[in-house]
């Protein structure tokens, strides 16, 4: 078995949609990005390519590239997730936490954890996430961005 942690953090951008595990929000600020700045999409893939020691996210899929340019995140997570697969790893678990003052998340959870299984083309209770403040400190406090972890467990087929 192999464990993987992946982070990603955003910086808030009123101008943009907020997509988070391919779930676009309502009613909340967009995340500056040069994909569509999903950062739960990108922790867990960064999570998935580390527990197999495939690199991470920035060298496959390169924020300088404009290929990426506002690219589907849960698109770029797939891609990744079948360079895992083709080594031999089958995802067995992931665990997700996105830590923001807003949005409040429980009422988005379940049709994230729905969207990212189908992608990952895993059952849904096999991905958890969970939602937190930072209980006013720090970035995250102050409403200028959000930040998520991830941890992954795969094992050989
Ligand atoms: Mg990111």
């Amino acid at each position: 078995m192999r464990v993987g942690i992946g982070y990603d953090s955003h910086r808030f951008d009123v101008g943009r949609p907020l997509v988070l595990g391919g779930v676009t929000i309502p009613d909340t600020p967009g995340l500056l990005g040069h994909s569509d700045a999903d950062a739960v999409c990108h922790a867990l893939t960064d999570a998935i390519l580390g527990a197999a020691a495939l690199g991470d996210i920035g060298r496959h899929f390169p924020d300088t590239d404009p290929a990426w340019a506002g690219a589907d995140s849960v698109h770029l997570m797939r891609i990744a997730h079948d360079l895992v697969r083709r080594s031999g790893w089958t995802l067995n678990q992931a665990d997700v936490t996105v830590i923001a003052e807003v949005p409040r998340l429980a009422p988005h959870v379940e049709a994230m954890r729905a969207r990212l299984a189908e992608a990952l083309e895993v059952g849904p209770g096999t991905i958890s996430i969970k939602g937190k403040t930072n209980e006013g400190m720090g970035f995250i406090g102050r409403g200028e961005g959000i930040a998520v972890i991830a941890v992954v467990t795969l094992t050989v087929v």
